[in-house]
């Protein structure tokens, strides 16, 4: 299939890009290149664009005879999202509204679009099923949720198909195409806690452990980027026009932050000195998928199903790669 992967120099973008490429699909990586990773596009894909200049975007779609679209642009740190708000609606909203409006024109009706659990905001049960009260608890679950809501009506109306994919926590690298997580600045657990034990960074700052959970601290679902990468193909090539497809994406286990650090010691043989601070803001104390939708509708079945083995294939894209793709080593 002829496929547009808009944010494809991204962290779960480029896993997708790859998988898709080496199954043999015709792939465009388009990407402004603002987070993204040239080197973690395949070979001769990549567009340099932005999704707010539509009439690039149709041209490209035109071009190129685009069939379906796996939309992942978008700006994806919560705090942020909290503080300069203006740049997530503007991005996650207007940018994506650009993008239906370039697909409308271009006649391309089917779309894979990367949301989030934190739709769901604080869950009132878990594991969260797709039938939990969407309420986000900040600026990105809204600009994601407020996408959701377009797909719909746009589907009703316009004929799309589309399957919006509530990520829980992606982590991990591909062990197949030396790609994995570079962040900047890098605030996910994983990636730091394994920056300690290449002695980039002195400790782990544990954020909060009085949270009503097992051990205190916060429990959350680590989905592997790769079984992410799989999720969206089965998706991509389930859609239909008028499809409209909600599904989490996780492991249905979770793992509070001290298992995290307990894992990333027993893979990583560093001790790595862990202190308590001060819960970060707008954390709700447990996220984890019931992802059992996923599997009845597309097939699918998360294959890094430990937090050992997602940390295991974290630790060796960070060795490798000690300086992410910012240094050839
Ligand atoms: N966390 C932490 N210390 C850090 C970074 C994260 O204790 O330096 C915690 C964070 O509070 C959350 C969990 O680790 O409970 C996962 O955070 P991350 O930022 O990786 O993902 P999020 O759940 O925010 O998407």
């Amino acid at each position: 299939m002829r496929v547009l992967l808009t944010g494809g120099a991204g962290y779960v973008g480029s896993h997708a890009a790859g998988m898709l490429h080496r199954g043999g699909h015709e792939i465009w990586v388009y990407d402004n290149l603002s987070e993204g990773h040239p080197q973690a596009v395949p070979e001769g894909r990549l567009i340099v664009g932005d999704l707010q200049d539509g009439p690039k975007l149709q041209t490209v779609l035109r071009e190129q005879q685009i069939a379906a679209v796996m939309h992942f642009a978008a700006s994806c740190y919560v705090g942020v999202s909290v503080t300069d708000p203006a740049a997530y609606y503007q991005n996650n909203i207007v940018g994506t509204l650009s993008l239906l409006d370039a697909m409308r024109a271009a006649e391309v009706d089917k779309i894979v679009f990367s949301s989030t659990c934190a739709t769901y905001g604080v869950p009132e049960i878990v594991p969260i099923t797709e039938r939990e009260k969407q309420d986000p608890i900040n600026p990105y679950g809204f600009t994601k949720l407020a996408i959701e809501h377009a797909l719909a009506d746009y589907s009703h109306a316009y004929g799309l198909g589309y399957a919006a994919l509530r990520y829980f926590n992606a982590s991990g690298a591909s062990e197949e195409i030396s790609i994995g997580e570079d962040h900047t600045p890098e605030t996910h657990l994983i990636p730091l806690v394994l920056q300690v034990a290449l002695g980039q960074r002195e400790d782990i700052k544990i954020f909060g452990d009085d949270y009503p959970t097992p051990d205190g601290t916060c429990i959350r679902d680590y989905i592997h980027v790769d079984d992410l990468a799989t999720a969206h193909i089965l998706a991509l090539e389930s859609l239909e026009p008028r499809s409209q497809l909600r599904l989490n994406l996780g492991t249905g286990r979770g793992a509070s932050v001290l298992e995290v650090i307990e894992a990333c010691r027993r893979i990583t043989g560093h001790p790595i000195p862990a202190t308590v601070e001060a819960r970060r803001a707008g954390d709700p104390p447990e996220l984890v998928a019931d992802a059992r939708l996923a599997n009845q509708t597309l097939g699918w079945q998360p294959r890094y199903d430990t937090i050992e083995s997602v940390v295991a294939s974290a630790w060796k894209w960070h060795q490798a790669h000690p300086h992410g793709f910012g240094q050839v080593e």
